[in-house]
Formats: C-alpha cells, structure tokens, sequence
C-alpha cells in the first residue's frame, strides 16, 4: 500500500504505470514493486514469492474470435486473478497474456495456494464470447525466497519461468514450484 501512495502522486504518473487494456500495473511498474518489496521482506526477515502465469492457447482465442475478443478476455482474466490476492499484493501485466504476481510475506506453500486458487477461478467458469462460451486455463510457475534465500529478484523470475515452462510441459492448466536443483 505504501508503493500505491508513492506512486500515484500524480495521474500522469499513474498513466505511466497501469496497463491501458486491462488496469493491471504494467510491467515496469510490477517489476520496481518487486524490487522494493523484495527489499522490504529481506529487512523484515520473512519470505517474499512470486507467480508467473500464462494463459494456455490463448493465441486460439484470438485466432478463433478476433483479436478484440481476445483483448476483452484478457480484462476479465485479470480481473479474477486480481480476486485472488490480498490488496498487500500485486498483480501486474507482465507479457501480452502473461501476469507477474508479487506476494510479499508469502511462504512457498501459500504462494502455490494461491496459484492453485488461481488456476481454479479461470479453469472452472467459462468465459462468453458473444454467443459462445470458452473453457480458459491458466499455466503457472512459482518461485520463492524460502526456497531460494540467496536468489536476485531476476533469478527468482527466472525460476517461475522456468516452473512454468514446465507446467507447460506437463500438459497446462497446473501450477508448478520451482526447486532447487541440488
Ligand atoms: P501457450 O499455452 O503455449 O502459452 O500458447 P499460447 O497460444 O497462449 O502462446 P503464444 O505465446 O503462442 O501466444 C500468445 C498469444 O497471446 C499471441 C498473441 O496474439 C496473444 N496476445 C498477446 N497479447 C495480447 C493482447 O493484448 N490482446 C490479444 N487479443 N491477444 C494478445
Ligand atoms: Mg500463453
Ligand atoms: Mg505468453
């Protein structure tokens, strides 16, 4: 809440961090909230993780009901993905269908929680589409500072991109953690 009121000091300022399509941060603005926050749990002493998720075949989507259609399901997909998290935590537009999630004092079992919680408020309501309607799913990796005590924020990002590469891999619509590989 902090970085809000520092942030927001002026609209102009607030137009420079918001995604225009979906209102999310975008993703200069998620990333400096990572690093702040990141900074912030280390002082603190408690663990900091993080999500990246990815919307499954949505090039489908577009492919299947235009690109206008897709830009919409985007919004809505934010928007249940923003239903999950606390006001503490943020969401952000990471890649064009790929949200990056901060989750400041989150362990790693509950940030996988919330993934899961994540992966089930898109996977079990479909999305209309005019006159149809359309099973969506998410993909995510997981990545936190309990698992990784001496990792930089770009190698934490990196390890969800890679747990989520996995998921991919797995078959989509599923959380994955990213562990040390020792
Ligand atoms: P995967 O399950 O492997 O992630 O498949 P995918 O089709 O989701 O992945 P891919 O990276 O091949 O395609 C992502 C698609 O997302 C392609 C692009 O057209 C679409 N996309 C990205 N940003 C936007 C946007 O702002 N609006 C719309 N409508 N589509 C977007
Ligand atoms: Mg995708
Ligand atoms: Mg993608």
């Amino acid at each position: 809440l902090e970085f809000r009121r520092v942030l927001f000091r002026s609209n102009l300022r607030r137009k420079s961090l918001i995604d225009p399509l979906i209102g999310t941060w975008n993703r200069g603005a998620i990333m400096r909230i990572l690093t702040i926050e990141a900074i912030r749990c280390d002082k603190l002493g408690v663990p900091l993780s993080l999500i990246v998720a990815d919307l499954d075949f949505f090039k489908r989507i577009n492919d299947s009901y235009g690109h206008p259609a897709g830009d919409t399901v985007l919004v809505k997909v934010a928007s249940r993905l923003r239903s999950c998290i606390r006001a503490q935590e943020a969401l952000g537009r990471y890649g064009g269908e790929e949200f990056l999630i901060v989750l400041p004092g989150s362990s790693h079992a509950t940030a996988m929680a919330v993934g899961e919680r994540m992966r089930v408020a898109i996977a079990t309501q479909p999305e209309v589409i005019g006159d149809a309607t359309v099973n969506l799913t998410i993909s995510a990796g997981v990545a936190s500072t309990d698992m990784f005590p001496a990792a930089s924020t770009e190698e934490l990002i990196n390890r969800a991109d890679i747990a989520l590469y996995a998921a991919k891999d797995a078959g989509r619509d599923r959380v994955m953690q990213a562990v040390p590989d020792c």
